[in-house]
């Protein structure tokens, strides 16, 4: 049994990506009300394996369903989320329904699933102990620890980070991997890599997205590429957007990309329907 690929002519069939939302006042209101009157979705885009294509995993991605603005992206709304303190309530409301809507996809799919579900953690709950919401979402759900992986936003500074080290260790002992995301954004700092018990890094897509034109992006993907081979650590690339693009992180050995050239970010059904085709 192997995992679903998603050729070309499937990926085709695909919805495109989402326009750029015109509208970009940003919403204010309740994030708290919002999980309350159960206006949160999930997306989920999916993480393919180069060079078969094979979809090993995807990243759950939240909206919200907006009762006046229409469903709106993280970049709308997650001000105001950190400003009221809500982004904790909100990753406990992802890690549930990411697990749930995981179990589903592997009733539907079988061994053919993606094998993992990547969920983001943001800076405020990486200050909480976090390790009850996580273990709490795979207890309850009856998940395996094994097909849940989290993303740890670089937003996050080294000091909470270093405080959750000792929690997100809990975690992967019980078998919950952890990666760290928007690998290169922010003010990296190297100290995350030796301190934090990584499973893999992820390339901002910032750099993906000018490689081909800019040598020193270019340069950051290799680099970014070769001290994860020698960290022994799984590396995506994020934000591929066109086949040059892929070819490229081929070339260099990059073993695993996500972006709107393979697939957008997808709800529950259409995932289900495109891998059952596939
Ligand atoms: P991220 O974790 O780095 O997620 C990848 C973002 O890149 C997503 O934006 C995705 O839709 C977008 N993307 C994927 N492929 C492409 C591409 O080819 N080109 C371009 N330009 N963009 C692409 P999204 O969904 O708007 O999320 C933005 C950020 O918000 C995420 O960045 C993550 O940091 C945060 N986020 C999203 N969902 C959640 C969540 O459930 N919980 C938490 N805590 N944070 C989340
Ligand atoms: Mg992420
Ligand atoms: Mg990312
Ligand atoms: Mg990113």
């Amino acid at each position: 049994c192997r995992p679903k690929v998603l050729t070309t002519s499937a990926s085709d069939r695909l919805p495109s990506p989402p326009a750029r939302p015109v509208d970009r006042r940003a919403a204010d209101g309740n994030l708290a009300e919002a999980v309350a009157r159960d206006e949160l979705r999930l997306l989920y885009q999916p993480i393919l394996r180069i060079p078969d294509r094979a979809v090993v995993a995807v990243e759950a991605l939240v909206r919200w369903e907006h009762p006046t603005l229409g469903l709106l992206t993280p970049d709308r709304f997650f001000a105001a989320g950190h400003l009221g303190g809500h982004m904790p309530l909100l990753d406990r409301w992802v890690l549930r329904r990411a697990c749930t809507d995981m179990l589903e996809l592997r009733g539907a799919l079988g061994c053919a699933a993606p094998a993992h579900v990547n969920v983001n953690l943001s800076a405020p709950t990486l200050a909480t102990d976090f390790t009850e919401p996580v273990l709490a979402a795979l207890d309850r759900t009856g998940l395996p620890a094994r097909r849940l992986r989290l993303e740890l936003c670089e937003g996050a500074d080294l000091e909470t980070l270093t405080r959750a080290a000792p929690r997100l260790e809990i975690l992967t002992r019980r078998g919950v991997a952890v990666a760290l995301d928007d690998m290169g954004a922010g003010s990296t700092d190297l100290r995350y890599l030796s301190r934090l018990a990584l499973h893999g890094i992820k390339i901002d897509r910032q750099f993906v997205a000018r490689m081909l034109e800019s040598p020193r992006d270019d340069a950051i993907v290799t680099l970014l590429t070769d001290l994860a081979r020698r960290l022994r650590l799984r590396v995506t690339a994020e934000g591929v957007e066109t086949a040059d693009q892929l070819a490229a992180l081929a070339r260099l050995g990059v073993p695993f990309v996500q972006g709107y050239h393979l697939a957008p970010p997808l709800t529950l059904t259409d995932l289900t329907d495109i891998l059952l085709a596939a």
